[in-house]
Formats: C-alpha cells, structure tokens, sequence
C-alpha cells in the first residue's frame, strides 16, 4: 500500500472520530485530532487551553493561525512519515490550502461523512467520552448502547463532552454548515475524495471508508 494520507470531513456527530480510530488501527497511521489536542490543553490549564477554551464552548472555531501551526508542529513528529489520519482539519479552506502546501509531494484522499442533522442532534446527545483512554460511546438505544457509566476498556469514568450540549451543539452544526461547502468544493477539485453515508451503522461506515482507502491507495 502507498502511505496514506487522510483528512476526515464532517459535521460533529458523523463518526469522524470513531472512524478515525478505526483506520489508525488498521493502518498502523497516527491519529490526528485537533478537538483532542484543543481540550487537552484546556484541561492542563496551559496558555493555549486558556485561549480555546471560550471559543470551544461556544461552538465556533479556533483561528487558523493557531490551528494551523499546531498541526504543522504535529505533522513534523516522525510518526507522521508514512501516513496520517487527520480527525477535525482542516475545517476551512484556508486551512486546507495552508495543508497542501505543508505536503505538496503526498496523495491525499478526503473523505466526507454526510448524516441528517436530526440524527447527529441526537447522537451528540447521546455521546460519552471515556475520560482516561478517550474511547467514544453511544448510550441509550442508538446502535445498541447501554446507560453503562464506565469504560469497557480500561475501566474509568464516562464523561459528556463540555460541547455536547443542546444549544453548543446547535451552533457547531451551522458552523460546519457555513464552512464546509468550498472545503469540500477544494477537495473535489483537488484531490482524491470519497462522499459517504455515516448515517448507518458503525462498521457499515467503516467498511466502506476502508474500500475507497484500498482504492485510493492500493491494499
Ligand atoms: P471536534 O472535537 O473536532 O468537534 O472539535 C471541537 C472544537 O475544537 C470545535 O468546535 C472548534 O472549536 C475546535 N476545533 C477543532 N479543530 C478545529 C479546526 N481545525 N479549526 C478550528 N477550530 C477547531
């Protein structure tokens, strides 16, 4: 397989996270989560976690500026090499313009969640974050979850994300709806791009997201 290079694009709630969880596993690539990065650094309490974290709660984006030197930093680590998945940027076109030019010489296949927005309201809802380890369920009846409180995994507490509110959770779908149609235009112009359905369940979506990888980039 030639290295694959990976950007994950979707509203909150449409499994990116999920997904991209999966495709490290199977590709052995890092996974790159800015959310993940950005609420680290708000629970450490550092500089940046200052300087996001209003923002976060408020459903908008972070400058791009700031995102975008973070994501160089992240993809100057070694582990970066051979692959990556990106999970949550680029999230405008600026960024995406700024992310072909950190890596002219590498393929890249885009991928795009598409999920009604009545299912990802009640998904979000629904969504816990296991505060140790990071692994994401789905509790109540949605693909079978339970109302368990604690990580199979490892054990510790299930947490809802501070976003993960009703009215957060409102102003994050529309800014994905005012920014995602040139990001996605970009892609399609530009590079490898896969539009999928993530309204099914899980492994569905997995399964198809790993044929166009296989297809985009050998088996
Ligand atoms: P996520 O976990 O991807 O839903 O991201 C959570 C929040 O982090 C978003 O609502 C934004 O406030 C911020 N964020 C994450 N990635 C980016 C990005 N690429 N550009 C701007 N803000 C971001």
């Amino acid at each position: 397989m030639a290295q694959p290079n990976i950007v994950l694009i979707g509203p909150p709630g449409s499994g990116k996270g999920t997904q991209a969880a999966r495709i490290s596993d199977r590709y052995t690539i890092p996974m790159i989560s800015t959310g993940d990065i950005l609420r680290a650094a708000v629970k450490a309490g550092s500089p940046l976690g200052k300087r996001v974290q209003a923002i976060m709660a408020a459903g908008a984006l972070v400058g791009d500026d700031l995102m975008i030197d973070l994501v160089r930093d992240r993809l100057a680590q070694a582990d970066a090499a051979h692959g990556f998945i990106l999970d949550g940027f680029p999230r405008t076109l600026n960024q995406a313009r700024v992310l072909d030019d950190m890596l002219p010489d590498r393929k890249m296949l885009a991928i795009v969640l598409v999920v009604p927005n009545n299912v990802l309201e009640r998904r979000l809802d629904a969504r816990r974050i296991c505060s140790q380890c990071r692994t994401l369920y789905t509790t109540g009846t949605l693909y079978g979850g339970s109302e368990e409180e604690l990580c199979s995994k490892c054990g510790a507490t299930l947490l809802r994300r501070d976003d993960d509110n009703l009215e957060t959770i409102r102003a994050r779908l529309q800014t994905y709806r005012d920014t995602a149609e040139p990001l996605i235009r970009h892609y399609r112009e530009r590079s490898a791009m896969a539009v999928i359905d993530g309204s099914v369940a899980p492994a569905q979506v997995t399964a198809a997201v790993m044929s166009h990888i296989e297809q985009t980039f050998g088996k």
